[in-house]
């Protein structure tokens, strides 16, 4: 592990522009299970039953169960050195941007600012029907579901990007913006199944971009890693912090 970290730090230290790009995998050990592992959400719920418009207009108390059961979770848990050590680069002036396919909010909770939700977030609700949107602080209550918009009364449903929807325009030109003005692009926890949000490494790379991976299982992005990090992103973090933490800030440019 030792030439590992000393490989992140000159990379990091050798780079203006980093931009994180997570998933699922930064989250899991706060635990938020994941989608696609062992023990993942998607063993025990088909997706295209819960995730889906088609899913919501066939059984919208189940879909809203569902998102309940996951907001508990995601309330009672913490950020993660993962999460910290992004904040952290932001902090020094290394970081800027984060590009997260999460919903659970756990960046912002670290502290982080500049966070890029391409898939939205499950502390804010929207109108199945009109323009209404809204953020939410509780959880909505089990007696009453759906939810209705109290603006025309239809459903309201979670401001959550579902499979087989377009992602929001402006935070996906965002993205690919940051992706592209990146020097370094680390790519955490995220397997790359999930599209367009996997063309965001390709995109980066394109442009010069040095990529780093770290997950502990294989990803679509292992070919692309100039650095690959075989370890769980809290467990890495943990280590170097120190290191970063005495990582100079980096005036802006
Ligand atoms: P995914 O489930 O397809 O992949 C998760 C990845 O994380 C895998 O490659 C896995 O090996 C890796 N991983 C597992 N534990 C890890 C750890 N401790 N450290 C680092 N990596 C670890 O998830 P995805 O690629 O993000 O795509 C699924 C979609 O569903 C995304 O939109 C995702 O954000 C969303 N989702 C979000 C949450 C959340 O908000 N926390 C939870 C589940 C799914
Ligand atoms: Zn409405």
């Amino acid at each position: 592990m030792g030439d590992t970290y000393r490989m992140f730090l000159d990379m990091v230290s050798g780079s203006r522009y980093i931009v994180a790009f997570t998933g699922a995998g930064v989250s899991a050990e706060s635990g938020i299970p994941t989608f696609r592992d062992k023990g993942g959400l998607w063993e025990r719920f088909r997706p295209e039953e819960l995730a889906s418009v088609e899913g919501f207009m066939r059984d919208p108390v189940k879909v809203w169960r569902w998102y309940i059961w996951r907001m508990r979770t995601i309330y009672s848990s913490e950020p993660n050195y993962a999460h910290l050590a992004l904040a952290l680069l932001e902090r020094k002036g290394r970081l800027r941007s984060i590009i997260t396919q999460n919903i659970d909010g756990l960046h912002t909770k670290a502290g982080s600012r500049r966070v890029i939700e391409i898939h939205g977030s499950i502390w804010r609700v929207r109108c199945a029907r009109c323009a209404y949107r809204s953020e939410i602080k509780e959880v909505p209550n089990e007696s009453e579901l759906p939810p209705t918009c109290p603006e025309c009364g239809y459903m309201l449903r979670p401001d959550v990007v579902w499979f087989g929807e377009p992602l929001d325009n402006m935070k996906w030109s965002m993205a690919v913006k940051e992706a592209t003005r990146s020097d370094l692009f680390m790519v955490i926890g995220t397997s790359g199944a999930v599209y367009p949000a996997a063309e965001l490494p390709y995109i980066a790379r394109n442009s010069g971009s040095r990529i780093i991976v770290i997950d502990p299982n294989p990803t679509a992005f292992d070919d692309i890693a100039d650095l690959r990090i075989w370890s769980r992103a809290s467990e890495f973090f943990r280590g170097i912090w120190r290191d970063l933490e005495s990582l100079p800030p980096l005036d802006p440019a």
